[in-house]
């Protein structure tokens, strides 16, 4: 008996210092591109109580779940920070609780996305409806930019200066720090700089948390340089970059086909430029000039709502994908979709595969094929390479499996 009470103890020294720990999730054989920690490689990615616990060459040990990702890209699970998630049924209501707002886990999982921020969809007065109805029923990692609107995004109500209440607006998002990341300024028709200066002064008085400006709607469009020299600060973030519509003043000059010089200022002085693609606001003849200039997004998001999503944009693996056509490298696209828009709003500990992260992963392919991708005007750029999501890690569980790579199979 005490012989083999020994070995068995021998045998368990010899496990532990050896290779047999037991994780949850083994990813085995992916490329690893984890931009933050600057991992570029094929390597394992070892996942246990919800967190990543190793990431290296040929890891041992046994798992519950073991993931063959041979040929297949790994990397943090996406971030879209412009999304539109306040769904319901109210009449008329569009993206504030109602049904041009769509339900984040339905649209997520399979283009390897674990965390949306919605872009504004409520405001102060709407917030707790929306945390209950969506944050909380949610698998998807949802977080909010606060709308300086009190009501949100419900039409109309937009344009209701009365209703941006810099007070009120900063006191929701001190209440609910771990859910609203900054304010948003969306579809202000008139031509004043007061929504935009309410929703700085509130992120001011909410700890230095950023703003995103959805600039558009006056005529003649209030002039970009302004916006961004004088009224924003550093790390605020000016969404639907590559937008050519009317209202709303364009990032590359249509006569040189060049960006325009005080944007390179301003990126340097700290604005972010994020895609925010939705349903008329971005145009291949703004991006592509920019693009042959080196001048890519800070952040690529989708801005999806049901109707961006049947037009061209489609999803976030689409939306990379036409950065990828237009010649931004695989890394700096990944990069785009993870640890940069987690520095954007301010959730540093997200987008990336550092030990003792929540476990978030995407596990991408990359198709080869004939890919017509197109812009809202029906310009189409060919393609033969599309991103695909095979597989979804969400804190920890695969929440998405395409093609049953995971042993054994098991979705929850
Ligand atoms: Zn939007």
């Amino acid at each position: 008996m005490k012989k083999i009470f020994v070995f068995a103890f021998m045998a368990l020294c010899l496990s532990n210092s050896a290779s047999a720990q037991t994780y949850s999730i083994l990813i085995k054989g992916g490329h690893v591109i984890d931009p933050k920690n600057n991992i570029d490689e094929v390597m394992d990615v070892a996942i246990a109580d919800g967190k990543i616990v190793k990431v290296a060459k040929n890891i041992g040990g046994t798992a519950k779940q073991t993931v063959d990702a041979k040929g297949l890209y790994v990397t943090p699970g996406l971030i879209d920070i412009h999304s539109h998630n306040f769904f319901g049924t109210a009449p008329d209501h569009q993206y504030e609780n109602g049904n041009l707002a769509l339900p984040p886990d339905g649209f997520t999982f399979r283009n390897g996305v674990t965390t949306v921020v919605d872009a504004g969809s409520s405001g102060w007065r709407t917030f707790t409806t929306f945390k209950e109805q969506t944050i909380d029923q949610s698998q998807t990692r949802v977080l909010a930019f606060l709308n300086i609107v009190g009501e949100g995004m419900r039409g109309g109500y937009e344009q209701n200066l009365n209703d941006m209440d810099t007070r009120m607006s900063a006191l929701m998002a001190n209440r609910f720090k771990k859910y609203i990341v900054g304010f948003k300024v969306a579809h202000y028709e008139g031509h004043d700089w007061s929504p935009v200066d309410r929703a700085v002064a509130a992120g001011k008085a909410a700890g230095d948390i950023p703003v995103m400006i959805d600039f558009g709607g006056s005529q003649p469009p209030l002039p970009i340089e302004e916006l961004f020299m004088q009224h924003l600060r550093p790390g605020d973030i000016f969404t639907h970059c590559f937008a050519q519509i009317n209202g709303r003043e364009y990032i590359v000059d249509q006569q040189t086909q060049k960006v325009k010089p005080f944007v390179w200022e301003a990126r340097k002085r700290g604005i972010y430029f994020d895609v925010g693609y939705g349903g008329i606001s971005f145009a291949f003849s703004q991006a592509i000039p920019a693009a042959k200039e080196g001048f890519f997004p800070s952040s690529i998001s989708t801005d999806i709502h049901t109707g961006s999503m049947n037009n061209a944009m489609k999803d976030m693996l689409t939306t990379m994908s036409k950065f990828l056509a237009i010649g931004m490298d695989l890394k700096s696209v990944i990069k785009a979709s993870t640890s940069n828009p987690a520095m954007e709003i301010k959730h540093e500990e997200l987008g990336n595969l550092s030990v003792g992260a929540e476990a978030d992963v995407a596990v991408l392919n990359i198709r080869k094929g004939k890919f017509g991708l197109f812009d809202y005007t029906g310009r189409k750029v060919e393609t033969d390479k599309k991103l695909e999501c095979e597989l979804t890690v969400r804190a920890g569980k695969i929440v998405y499996d395409l093609n049953g790579i995971a042993n054994p199979i098991t979705i929850r």
